[in-house]
């Protein structure tokens, strides 16, 4: 049997595999496309069931196509999103070979290019563009290993709250993520912890402008990757309920209660780090920085933005910031 040849193999179609097809057909570059499950796969299975897109539809999408029967303002839902990036596959013809895993790619011995196992056979490719997506693998920090008849699971596998048992819930991380999924809880009614560690916090608008369009016109998204091993800050920004900007001492007032970053599992009791304070206030100072710049950018380039004072505004920390709980009894918190 003659094993399969191709010029170039993008393995993953998710939507940087489907944005290389499109680069290369342009270049004329000849190439498969191997996808193990479905296009954009991980917005159908991997996300949470009222996710919907951080930045707005005129934003997050691909140049060549607009998201049809969506106005260019609202924050795309999950399902429309993967819907979308099928169309746009179907739309530039991308040749995607669905329901094949690439198991292992090798150098091949005593030539060019590579051997590529997959659950379909083998393919010999001159090039392999590995567009198999960040974050890959779910990773829960070995905080606790046993819980004792706790659930943990991942934001990965969370689906609603519907999914958890009755009792209060503590979500770890503060990111986009965490803050979005702990804000549906407390909207539950459930009782909420959130850890919240340090933390970007840019307004969701600003002077009339989606925090999107600051970040492009401010070159945001031209600013090169961090180097390997530096320190990655999470950004906590929201297209839930409309858009709104995440505010966490809003959250508080409404129940939910802040704790520092977790540090540590014994006995049944979660440790806090102290540093919920320094967290939220580092997160406000990250927030006055993106007005700042928005203000230099809009005085710059003359522009006529109607000024927006209360942006700046601070509200003065709950009493979970003035006094965190350092110490949480975790079965103690879920029987109450
Ligand atoms: C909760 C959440 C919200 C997000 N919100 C937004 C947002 O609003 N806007 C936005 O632009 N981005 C958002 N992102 C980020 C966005 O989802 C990712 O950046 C994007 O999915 C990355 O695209 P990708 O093509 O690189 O990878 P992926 O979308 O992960 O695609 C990789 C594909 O490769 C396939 N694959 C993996 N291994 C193999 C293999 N061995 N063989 C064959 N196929 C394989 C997978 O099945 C998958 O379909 C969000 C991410 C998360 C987690």
């Amino acid at each position: 049997m003659s094993t399969e040849k191709v010029e170039t193999l993008i393995v993953g179609a998710g939507q940087a595999g489907v944005a290389m097809s499109e680069h290369l057909s342009n270049c004329g570059v000849p190439h498969l496309v191997l996808e193990r499950h479905r296009v954009a796969e991980r917005w159908r299975s991997e996300r949470w069931d009222s996710l919907v897109a951080n930045g707005p539809a005129w934003h997050d999408r691909f140049p060549g196509m607009e998201f049809s029967n969506i106005h260019p303002d609202v924050f795309v839902p999950k399902e429309s999103v993967a819907d979308y990036f099928v169309a746009y596959a179907k739309k530039i013809a991308a040749p995607i070979r669905c329901g094949v895993e690439v198991t292992e790619v090798r150098r091949q011995v005593g030539g060019p290019g590579f051997r590529v196992e997959t659950s379909d056979g083998v393919i010999e490719a001159s090039s392999v563009v590995a567009a198999t997506g960040p974050f890959q693998r779910p990773t829960i920090p070995p905080v606790v290993s046993e819980m004792g008849g706790i659930l943990q699971i991942h934001s990965n596998t969370y689906r609603n709250p519907e999914q958890l048992p009755e009792g209060a819930v503590l979500v770890v991380g503060a990111g986009s993520s965490g803050a979005q999924i702990a804000d549906e809880l407390m909207r539950s009614s459930k009782r909420v912890y959130l850890s919240v560690g340090p933390h970007d916090l840019p307004p969701r608008s600003y002077r009339g402008r989606d925090f999107v369009w600051w970040l492009g016109v401010l070159g945001k998204w031209e600013v090169a990757a961090p180097e390997p091993g530096t320190e990655h800050v999470t950004i906590a920004v929201s297209g839930a309920n409309g858009g709104q900007t995440v505010d966490f001492r809003r959250l508080a007032g409404q129940g939910m209660t802040l704790v520092g970053r977790t540090e540590s599992f014994k006995d049944g009791v979660m440790h806090f780090a102290s540093d919920l304070a320094d967290n939220i206030a580092r997160g406000n100072a990250n927030t006055l920085s993106v007005l700042d710049e928005a203000d230099a950018y809009v005085v710059r380039n003359g522009l006529d933005l109607v000024e927006e004072p209360e942006a700046r505004k601070v509200e003065a920390d709950p009493q979970c910031v003035t006094e965190p709980i350092l110490a949480l009894n975790l079965a103690q918190a879920t029987a109450g």
